[in-house]
Parts: C-alpha cells; structure tokens; sequence
C-alpha cells in the first residue's frame, strides 16, 4: 500500500521552514508497512493544492495533507480537496460551537472568519483537535482515504497519533516489520553501492537504503512480512548476501558508532587509549569520549596545534617536524608515538593535516591528512588526500583514524 504526502503553506517554500510534518508522518506510515512513494510541499493556491490531490488520489491508497487549515483566506486546503474530489463543503454547527467555546475559555469571542474551520467536505469524519482550534477531516475516497491535518506539528502529531493511527490499523493488514542496520567504515558510497547493488536491486521487499555521513556508511534493509518468522527469514536471505560481500568492513549490525565499537573492543582486550591531534582540534577525543563508559579505556589526548606544542606539550622531536614538515608521515608518527608514551596507554591516535581552504607556502595541499597509530608492536601512518571543505575534511580525518584503530583492534 502507498501513500502520497501533501505539504501546504507557501512559508513552507521559504528558506526559513522545513517540512517536518512529512518525515514524522513518513515514519508512521511506513510502520504500519505503507510505503511513501511522493511527497509535495505546494504554496497557498488552491488550483494547485487541488491538482496535487485530484493526481495523488488517482495514484496511491492514502493521500495525507497537512496545513493550510486555518481560519484565513490563504489556508485553502478545504477548498482545494473540495474541488478536486467534486464534493460540497457543509458547515458543521457542533464545530462552530466547539471553536466558539474554545474562545470563551479564553475570554474572547470568536471572529466570524473561523466559521471556516467548521466547514465539513461532504461524507468526511471529523478528526478532533485537541491541540488547537483546526479540526481534521478523514474522507474515504474510491477505496482510499484522504487525510487532512493541521499544519502545526505538535497538532498534527496529536491527531495523527489518536485519531488517524486506530483507523489505519483497521484498514491495513497487519505486518510484522523489522530493519537490519548494517554499519560500513573504508568506503566510499559508491564503491558501497557497486558492492551491494547487484543484491539489493533483486529485491523489493526488504527496502534498501544507503545513508552516507562523513566516511560512515549505514545500510537498512527494511523487510516486511505476514509474520516475524518470514521478516527475519527474509532480512537472513537478503542481509547474509550483502554480509558475504562486504566481509570485515561491517563494523556493527545493531547501530552502534564506530566509537563504541572500538570502545567494546578495547574493554575486551583491557586495553586504553589516547590521542593526540592537530587537524580534528579535538573532534576525535570528543568523540572517543561521547560513548558512555569511556573513561574506562580512554586516557584522554592533546591538541597540539602549532609546532610549539607539539614539541613542548606533546614530546614530537623538534627536529622531525623541521625536516619533514607538520603535515607528513613522520610527524603523525612522532605525534602517535609520544602520546603513547607521555601516557602510558595501549595504543595512542594521531591526525595532523591541512584543512583548509588555504595553503600558504611550504604548507601540504589543502584536504592533505596523516593519521597515525602507535601500539605495542608498531608505529605506522596512513594519508588521504581529500577534494572537500574545512568540516568535512575535519570530519572525514576523524573517521579515517578511527577505522585504522578499529582495523589494528581487529586483527586486519
Ligand atoms: P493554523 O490554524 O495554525 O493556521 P494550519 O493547519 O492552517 O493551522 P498552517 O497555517 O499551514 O497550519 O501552518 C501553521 C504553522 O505550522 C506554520 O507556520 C509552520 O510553522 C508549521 N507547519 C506547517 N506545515 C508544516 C510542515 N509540513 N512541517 C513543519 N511545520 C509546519
């Protein structure tokens, strides 16, 4: 079963608004196994609106508008729904009492302009609001409904929750539906996906998606089926195939960051960890020390950002940095090894590079990036050259080193 998404409100075409509405409404639906196949953010025309939903009716089971139900002359989505299903609107005189008591509750009388918003599309149900003065309306149209709801989310939360949700429930068939998460470190999103397409694309059911985050990779296989024995046999089928593929590069199956990861494996091996950073500023102890539990393995780091202190504060050979330069090898090396023994800890992170968006001089090209790991055996470094802006960099550097520990930590 599909559903269509209607946004309406032309603050809603303003760099200032963001359609919210549809995401929690996305969420919902997709729980019930009602896949969202469009969604429209449309401003305040009803010729428009009513197009959308004259096309959308004809498409999907459920057409679900949010918005536009105010008592103004711009809030059309009646009107608009009125039209595109050629119904009449009626005025519900059990609203206007509502409307108007809701007024005396607030010792005011109520403006003749909200009698609008007890205007009823012929044949719909009435969705109370028990949020504001805006009621919803739930109209079954050609063996589908259409849903219409109030723009502002707490509302129209409230009222999809308790008035739309029972409904659904009894028109949908129940499934039972279940996500596998797999999270993927050392590829990039197309290589990702060249890997795994040949899967995923034989299968409909479950839904792939590839979401991509600085470096950090996540596949969801949604599977519904009639009972969770066939959903998890389904997602075994489906997700064994892409588990094949992607071998060690999966980091976890159940959410868990790569921090965490590392973290649990740390603990296992009672082993501890420091950094020390130039490039990440810290972004890679904050990280490290976001996981709860992490003061057991995680001794803490540096953030040496001249040549000053890296000498001074963290021990890195004056004369390393002089002959190899800030951002090389050599001075990952340096920086890794020296927080390892300024602290004591089992394996110690380094990251020194160029961000950019300059580079003035003898400095490395911008996007330039040596991570460096120090451990019981072994110092080694690894570099990338990155195409991007400051953040991203900052943020992919951090991923990269975090993937060499989670390597080292699992025998690669
Ligand atoms: P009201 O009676 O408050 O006017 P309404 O149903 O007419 O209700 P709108 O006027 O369309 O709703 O929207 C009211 C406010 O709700 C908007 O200014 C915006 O802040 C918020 N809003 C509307 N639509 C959305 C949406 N799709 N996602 C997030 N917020 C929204």
């Amino acid at each position: 079963m599909n559903a269509e998404i209607i946004a309406v409100g032309s603050e809603m075409l303003t760099h200032t608004r963001v359609d919210t509405n549809s995401l929690f409404l996305t969420e919902q639906l997709n729980d019930l196994g009602i896949e969202v196949t469009q969604k429209h953010v449309v401003g305040d025309d009803r010729e428009r609106i009513a197009g959308l939903i004259g096309r959308a009716v004809s498409a999907v089971q459920f057409v679900i508008i949010s918005g536009g139900l105010g008592p103004t002359e711009d809030d059309l989505t009646r009107d608009a729904v009125a039209m595109a299903l050629g119904r009449r609107q009626l005025l519900n005189e059990p609203i206007v009492e509502a409307i108007e008591q809701r007024f005396r509750q607030m010792n005011r009388v109520m403006p003749e302009i909200n009698k609008r918003q007890a205007m009823v599309i012929e044949g719909a149900q009435i969705l109370a609001n028990d949020r504001g003065t805006a009621p919803g309306q739930w109209i079954e149209e050609g063996g589908g409904v259409v849903m219409l709801l109030p723009g502002p989310p707490h509302e129209l939360k409230s009222m999809f929750t308790k008035q739309c949700l029972p409904r659904l429930e009894r028109i949908v068939p129940a499934l039972a539906i279940r996500t596998l998460q797999l999270r993927i470190s050392g590829m990039s999103e197309s290589e990702l996906d060249q890997a795994i397409a040949p899967i995923y694309k034989r299968y409909e059911n479950p839904v792939t998606t590839i979401l991509a985050h600085n470096a950090d990779m996540q596949v969801h296989l949604r599977a519904r089926c009639k009972t969770e024995g066939e959903t998890m046999l389904l997602l075994a089928e489906v997700g064994g195939q892409i588990e094949a593929v992607l071998g060690e590069r999966i980091y976890s199956r159940n959410g868990d960051p790569l921090e965490a990861v590392i973290g649990q494996k740390l603990v296992a091996a009672r082993a501890t960890l420091a950094v020390a950073e130039s490039a990440t500023g810290g972004g890679l102890a904050d990280r490290i020390s976001g996981v709860p539990g992490s003061s057991a393995y995680f001794l803490g780091g540096f953030v040496t950002y001249t040549k000053r202190m890296k000498v001074d504060v963290l021990g890195v050979p004056e004369e390393v940095i002089e002959r190899f330069g800030p951002v090389s090898a050599e001075t990952a090396e340096a920086m890794a090894h020296a927080a390892r023994l300024r602290t004591g800890a089992t394996w110690a992170l380094s990251v020194t590079g160029n961000a950019g968006p300059t580079t003035d001089g003898d400095e490395a090209p911008v996007g330039m990036v040596y991570v460096g790991l120090s451990g019981p055996r072994e110092t080694v470094s690894f570099h990338r050259q990155w195409n991007s802006d400051r953040a991203r960099v900052r943020a992919f550097a951090g991923q990269m080193a975090l993937d060499l520990l989670h390597r080292k930590l699992s025998g690669r």
